[in-house]
């Protein structure tokens, strides 16, 4: 590995990559790799996220068989959607991620990392899509791999999970303490665990940022709204953009906006009450399961990134989720509802305006429709009529 630290994202006291550290030993808070400077995109034509960007990355050496093609999702620019809120609207659709969600680029980068500091065991704690990421590519690396899941998991996630034949263990209790859990279980095991804000993970979410300031021809969009639960994803994506910016490849980080759904809201709560710490959402409920953390373990770090950018946090509510899925659909994109929170968080900040006309927008969509079929009217009630009829119908 290259010579570059892991720092505390609050005391920045330094940790070495060659061992697991992914939390401060003095006051608890997520480590997150230093800034990469002196660096460039290689070829466009690359696909494989870590060797494209090999320069943001501290590996010397990766072992590329163990990709699925994660990331180079497409950028795509809304018609109706954009014409509608007078701005201009992208969607990174990252569905197309092997496991449909974002999460693979994370997993396949958190697993170089395990394998390097010779691991041979792997695991994660989740709510769905993380369960089916680390689940495939355990598979692909032929590497023993525990699955914690939260009671209750969406169907079509738990068996995409059991597809790939890992170790589930369905756990009751919250989120939030089953994360703290796995990290010491893991030390005393030699478990890898992978979780939602692993440094590693967060640094394959950064990827997002290169993709979307390719897409954009090495220009940053003024806002990037990102559905948020325990915050990786979020501060990946912050974070490549601020390493373009730090490279001079682009000329301004975006606005950050962190969006959660108001039925499981910590870091929101927090950030309106102008607190620097979060605290425990009591009795959390959401359709937006994959973003349903009661206590976000880079909740802190969040809000320590929005001070940072003068970022933006807001909540939105269940039928403003529901409605704005739909929406997605008539630009003929599929999501499931915690990645739909990003178009009703869009929609809340057009009415407060907070975002002027004109803007360039990008929503990012974290995972497929596919994964999560309920809460969806109009499911199978077509009435079957016979050939005959059809001439009459058209
Ligand atoms: C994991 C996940 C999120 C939230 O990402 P965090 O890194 O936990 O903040 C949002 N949407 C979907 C679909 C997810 O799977
Ligand atoms: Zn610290």
């Amino acid at each position: 590995m290259k010579k570059i630290d892991l720092l505390c994202t609050k005391c920045a006291k330094k940790y070495s990559i060659n061992e697991p550290n992914f939390r401060c030993a003095d006051c608890g808070e997520p480590l997150e790799i230093e800034m990469f400077t002196n660096s460039k995109f290689s070829d466009r034509s690359e696909r494989n996220i870590l060797k494209k960007y090999s320069d943001f990355f501290p590996f010397e050496n990766i072992n590329p068989s163990l990709s699925l093609g994660e990331g180079t999702t497409p950028l795509i620019e809304s018609n109706s959607l954009g014409r509608e809120l007078n701005i201009n609207l992208f969607l990174k659709n990252e569905s197309l991620n092997p496991t449909w969600s974002f999460k693979d680029r994370g997993t396949y980068v958190a697993l170089q990392h395990a394998l390097k500091l010779g691991f041979k065991r792997i695991g994660t704690v989740s709510t769905g899509n993380m369960a089916s990421s680390v689940a495939s590519y355990g598979a692909r690396a032929d590497i023993e791999t525990v699955i914690l899941v939260k009671k209750g998991m969406a169907k079509e996630k738990i068996i995409q999970t059991y597809v790939y034949e890992p170790q589930i263990i369905e756990v009751d209790g919250d989120y939030g303490s089953l994360y703290y859990e796995s990290l010491k279980l893991g030390k005393e095991k030699g478990i890898y665990f992978m979780n939602s804000d692993n440094p590693f993970r967060v640094e394959g979410s950064k990827t997002i940022a290169f993709e979307i300031v390719e897409q954009m021809n090495l220009s940053s969009p003024g806002f990037v709204i990102v559905p948020t639960s325990a915050g990786g994803n979020i501060r990946g994506i912050y974070k490549g953009f601020k390493e373009c910016f730090l490279n001079g490849l682009i000329e301004k980080i975006p606005t950050i906006v962190c969006v959660q759904a108001k039925g499981c809201s910590p870091i929101y709560e927090a950030f309106i009450n102008n607190k620097t710490e979060i605290e425990r959402f009591e009795n959390p409920h959401t359709v937006a399961r994959a973003i349903e953390n009661p206590f976000p373990p880079s909740g802190n770090a969040v809000l320590r990134l929005l001070k940072e950018n003068n970022g933006l946090c807001i909540a939105v509510e269940e039928e403003d989720i529901l409605k704005a899925r739909i929406d997605l659909a008539t630009e003929g994109i599929f999501v499931q509802p915690a990645s739909a929170v990003s178009l009703a968080g869009l929609r809340l900040l057009k009415d407060k305006n907070q975002i002027n006309e004109n803007s360039n927008v990008v929503c990012i969509l974290t995972g497929s429709g596919l994964k999560t079929l309920s809460n969806i009217n109009n499911q199978g009630n077509i009435k079957q009529r016979s050939i005959k009829e059809l001439n009459s119908l058209l």
